[in-house]
């Protein structure tokens, strides 16, 4: 059988606003899932918000929520939040910190700005890594890395979160081929190398950088088809950007809300799991007891069925 060439695939992938969290709701900047793009590997949901100044204010306030077949990663630019969750958790983050949270079958977690806090600025990304079908009904998982290896060249310095970067592997538990990592620049022009069996994304933080040759806004990523070897990164000034990347799944995901599953009966079945949860019931959620107040309902469903999709519409 032979494939025609086709053209590598560039895309800009300029982000949405949505508000995050109930009534007293915060802006974020959403790249992932996106129209053409909607996975790449298993990174399934990518927000960055911030900067705030949130001296004052309530500051971030996500009450209690559910996630199934997924890991959540957090990672701050600035401040500090506090996550508690339906397992006993609770870790307070901070820039350079990862709090990653497997889901498996269920768990319920709220992010606070906490009452007493490190900075009143506020800035950093929320993940989201989809989990592979043979491992999405695990037990829940909550780990904290404060200590994180990272890889230096002349002008640019990265810290591996997930995965591996440059043959450097982070500590975090990954299932599946991946990568996640937070460049620091210096102004001029760079080679980072890539993984060629990888698709990526390059998440521009700061104002003033390219990806191979395509401006980014802080908020904006730029996706990568595979076989790359490496990617032109050009920063007006020092800057930093969040790359990730994976294979690509060859799973169809369906997501809805806080779920990712495969089909619309499964997310019938945890929305009202999820539902019985807020009121009290013993369920697969569990109950994040350390927060004082309601936790969030899941919305209506659609009237439509559900459908699971593929991660890149070609
Ligand atoms: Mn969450």
């Amino acid at each position: 059988m032979t494939r025609e060439a086709t053209p590598p695939t560039v895309e800009l992938l300029e982000p949405r606003e949505v508000p995050l969290g109930g009534q007293r709701a915060m802006l974020v900047r959403r790249t992932l899932p996106h129209k053409n793009i909607r996975t790449i590997g298993a990174w399934c949901f990518v927000d960055d918000y911030g900067p705030a100044d949130i001296a004052g204010t309530d500051g971030m306030q996500v009450p209690p929520h559910p996630h199934t077949g997924l890991q959540t990663v957090s990672w701050l630019l600035e401040g500090d939040v506090l996550h508690r969750d339906s397992l006993g958790s609770q870790q307070r983050i901070e820039p350079g910190q990862l709090n990653l949270m497997t889901a498996g079958s269920g768990i319920a977690h709220a992010e606070q700005s906490p009452e007493t806090r490190a900075s009143d600025a506020l800035r950093g990304v929320q993940l989201w890594v989809a989990l592979p079908d043979d491992q999405r009904h695990a037990a829940p998982a909550f780990d904290h890395h404060a200590d994180l290896p990272v890889v230096e060249d002349d002008s640019w310095r990265a810290t591996v979160l997930l995965g591996s970067f440059d043959g450097v592997e982070s500590p975090a538990r990954a299932f599946t081929p991946i990568v996640g990592a937070e460049v620091r620049v210096d102004a001029g022009e760079h080679r980072l190398p890539l993984d060629r069996a990888f698709e990526h994304g390059l998440l521009a933080l700061d104002e003033g950088l390219a990806f191979d040759g395509l401006q980014a806004q802080p908020g904006s990523m730029v996706y990568l088809d595979e076989e790359r070897p490496d990617v032109a990164v050009s920063a007006a000034s020092a800057g930093r950007l969040l790359l990730l990347g994976g294979i690509p799944l060859d799973e169809e995901l369906l997501m809805w809300w806080n779920f990712v599953a495969r089909d619309h009966d499964e997310i019938v079945e945890m929305r009202t799991a999820w539902m019985q949860a807020v009121e009290g019931a013993d369920t697969r959620f569990g109950q994040v007891t350390a927060y004082e107040g309601p936790s969030l309902p899941a919305p209506a469903m659609p009237m439509t069925r559900l459908r699971a999709r593929p991660g890149r519409r070609t």
